[in-house]
């Protein structure tokens, strides 16, 4: 079990506030997790060569500061790879976006931390290592359609973008929402909608998808998230109430439903509809 493990990014101080920042973290109910069981379901398409680049990629700008190239290298080999991620796209694209930019300027010290940071309004950014496990396990392609429900701070649509052809993003939380559309507007993402909306519902009119992501517990499966998966596809979503499991749901082709837990998390409430069919 590895739960000792300190940012590797910023002075002595950071590293008090990265603390402080994780009890805050996990009192307010952001995910976090340590050392889940390996995954069963392996990427969905075999890697591409490391050299492709969507024409959507936004640049990780030479002449970035160095502090956070080196953070970011540092996150992928050990929190990513040197844990259970194998899958060469989502180590090559989480190596390559600026999750710095998805920080508020007095948290990016700890943007490549192994942990989630505040985000504001009460929010976090995931964990790098959920995000790549969520990902992984989602097994996204060229060609996929993806939801991704609870923005936050627009990171996983970013990741997503980066592996897929189209991203709808939907966010609860309306100034989180249109900071995350105006941010990844900036960063030149062409192929991300962004709307503010209860995420239970799902996005129908965009439906069927490949690929759903959900970055808030609900205490069961949402029923449209389901519907609305294609054939072949895969639904993510960490389900319970204060003990939670990651879901991975496969669809496939005769549309029977084939579900595993692969590792135990720890995220905010769904928010919404969920909370209601909580309360009852
Ligand atoms: N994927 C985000 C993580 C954000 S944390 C990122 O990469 O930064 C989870 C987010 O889910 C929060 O922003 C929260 O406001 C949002 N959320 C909670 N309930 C929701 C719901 N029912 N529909 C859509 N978003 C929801």
């Amino acid at each position: 079990m590895e739960t000792t493990r300190q940012s590797r990014v910023g002075c002595p101080t950071a590293i008090c506030l990265a603390a402080g920042l994780m009890v805050a973290a996990v009192i307010g109910g952001s995910l976090l997790v340590w050392r889940p069981r390996p995954a069963d379901f392996p990427p969905a398409e075999p890697a591409p060569p490391p050299a492709r680049l969507p024409a959507t990629k936004p640049s990780a700008e030479a002449g970035e500061d160095s502090r956070y190239v080196q953070a970011r290298r540092s996150m992928v080999e050990q929190d990513l790879r040197g844990r259970d991620i194998t899958d060469r796209k989502v180590l090559e694209v989480m190596g390559r976006i600026p999750r710095h930019r998805f920080v508020p300027e007095e948290f990016r010290d700890l943007a490549y931390a192994d942990r989630p940071a505040p985000i504001g309004y009460g929010q976090t950014i995931s964990q790098p290592y959920i995000v790549a496990l969520m990902t992984q396990a989602a097994g996204p392609g060229p060609k996929s359609r993806a939801l991704d429900i609870g923005t936050g701070s627009g990171y996983q649509a970013a990741v997503l973008a980066e592996l897929c052809k189209e991203v709808y993003s939907i966010e609860i939380l309306q100034p989180l929402a249109e900071s995350a559309r105006k941010r990844l507007a900036e960063m030149g993402y062409r192929n991300i909608t962004v709307r503010t909306g209860d995420g239970y519902r799902g996005w129908p009119e965009k439906a069927p998808f490949d690929v759903i992501i959900v970055a808030a517990a609900p205490d069961h499966v949402p029923q449209p998230l389901l519907d609305q998966l294609a054939g072949g596809g895969r639904l993510v979503v960490p389900v319970g109430g204060f003990f939670q499991e990651l879901v991975v749901i496969e669809k496939q082709q005769d549309a029977t439903i084939r579900r595993q837990s692969i590792a135990p998390v720890r995220f905010v409430p769904m928010r919404g509809e969920a909370e209601k069919a909580r309360d009852k």
